[in-house]
């Protein structure tokens, strides 16, 4: 079961230095791994320069987080990764990765670049990577299909656990139902509250391992405390937020360590806030598909959120790909009439593409 437990009480990772407050841990599912209570998220730190990177993960980890998570897909993450945790005892981290392979083969090759990567010989928790399609779930879970492949890395030593990550919640429930996976990872933040009906219970059920991936929205939400506080009130949920300066981990330790119940004012904050973003809050659900223009909807809905956290100059060929299809929208608006959220689909695609070329622009990137 989850629940809280103990707290870290080594030197490396929770130092007793003054300011410095050791994290709570918990089991995670039925991993029985122990992990903060918090989570360091990989994604940021793939557009900052490497020693920053380093310094953010090592200050993580002195505030006593123990759980790293990233991707093989985010840029450098892994080595800067494996570069900050250089030296600590594999032991005392909880090391977890993704990769959006399909197939066997490719996946144990990404599995092998995770290791060297990160400067390990085994990986606590290896995911399939954005599992929210149909198309996705049949190819991973074929035959020679990537779970395969985890699966090998297992008996290989090389991987503990097998996870996976979604967006789309009926993705997530036929991923939980093969009963194959210790551990599922979601979007899920006081905004974007999905998986809450079905989801989440049924994970819990199950006994996994629950990460709520962007609990600050991914980028949008301001308000660290609320959004925190909000995610802390489920002891089986950990929070896994994207770091990118010094100092935003020990803030979120001090939510960590303060955090009780909601408040009266704390509901009606995160009601007004609710109410001014959730007619422009995607949800990545793509249940607007398929656009008969081939627009990725989803991803252009995500510009201000990929300006904040991603590294735009890599990106910029691949997600100015997609942005200059909007051109191609036809205003049908099939796509809004499928979307639960009603959202304003046209008008938001040109809005974002407006968003994206300015920004493009301001920071001279062709
Ligand atoms: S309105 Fe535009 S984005 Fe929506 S389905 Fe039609 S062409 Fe695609
Ligand atoms: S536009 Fe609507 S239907 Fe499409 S991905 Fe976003 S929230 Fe889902």
């Amino acid at each position: 079961m989850t629940g809280e437990s103990h707290f870290a009480l080594d030197n490396r990772i929770g130092s007793k230095k003054k300011g410095y407050h050791l994290m709570k841990r918990m089991i995670f599912g039925r991993t029985g791994l122990s992990v903060s209570r918090i989570a360091f998220g990989g994604i940021p730190i793939m557009r900052l320069p490497t020693p920053d990177a380093v310094a953010l993960v090592k200050e993580s980890l002195r505030l006593g987080v123990n759980f790293i998570d990233t991707a093989n897909g985010y840029a450098d993450s892994e080595e800067k990764i494996g570069l900050a945790i250089d030296g600590i005892p594999r032991r005392e981290l909880v090391l977890a990765t993704k990769s959006m392979a399909n197939d066997k083969k490719t996946i144990l090759e990404h599995i092998d670049n995770s290791l060297r990567k990160l400067k390990t010989d085994y990986i606590d928790i290896y995911q399939l990577h954005n599992v929210s399609s149909d198309e996705k779930f049949n190819a991973v879970m074929a035959e020679d299909g990537a779970y395969e492949g985890i699966m090998l890395a297992v008996r290989q030593g090389k991987v503990r656990f097998a996870g996976f990550s979604s967006h789309t919640m009926d993705c997530a429930r036929k991923m939980l139902q093969t009963g194959k996976f210790y551990s599922i990872q979601l979007p899920y933040n006081f905004i974007d509250r999905q998986a809450e009906s079905e989801v989440i219970p049924l994970a819990k059920k199950m006994k996994m391992g629950i990460i709520a991936m962007k609990p600050l929205g991914g980028g949008l939400l301001d308000n660290a405390r609320l959004c925190f506080k909000f995610l802390l009130q489920d002891d089986g949920i950990v929070p896994d937020p994207g770091i990118e300066k010094l100092g935003e981990m020990k803030e979120i330790a001090e939510i960590a360590r303060k955090a009780g119940p909601l408040t009266k004012r704390d509901l009606e904050e995160m009601d007004k806030i609710r109410n001014d973003t959730a007619k422009n809050w995607c949800h990545r659900c793509d249940y607007c598909q398929p656009c008969p223009q081939n627009i990725g909807i989803s991803i252009v809905l995500q510009v201000n959120s990929i300006i904040k956290r991603m590294n735009v100059e890599k990106m910029s060929s691949w997600v100015g790909g997609q942005i200059a299809m909007v051109d191609k929208c036809t205003g049908c608006r099939k796509c809004v009439s499928r979307c639960p959220y009603n959202l304003d689909i046209p008008k938001l695609l040109k809005e974002n593409q407006l968003t994206w070329n300015e920004y493009l622009e301001k920071h001279k990137i062709s």
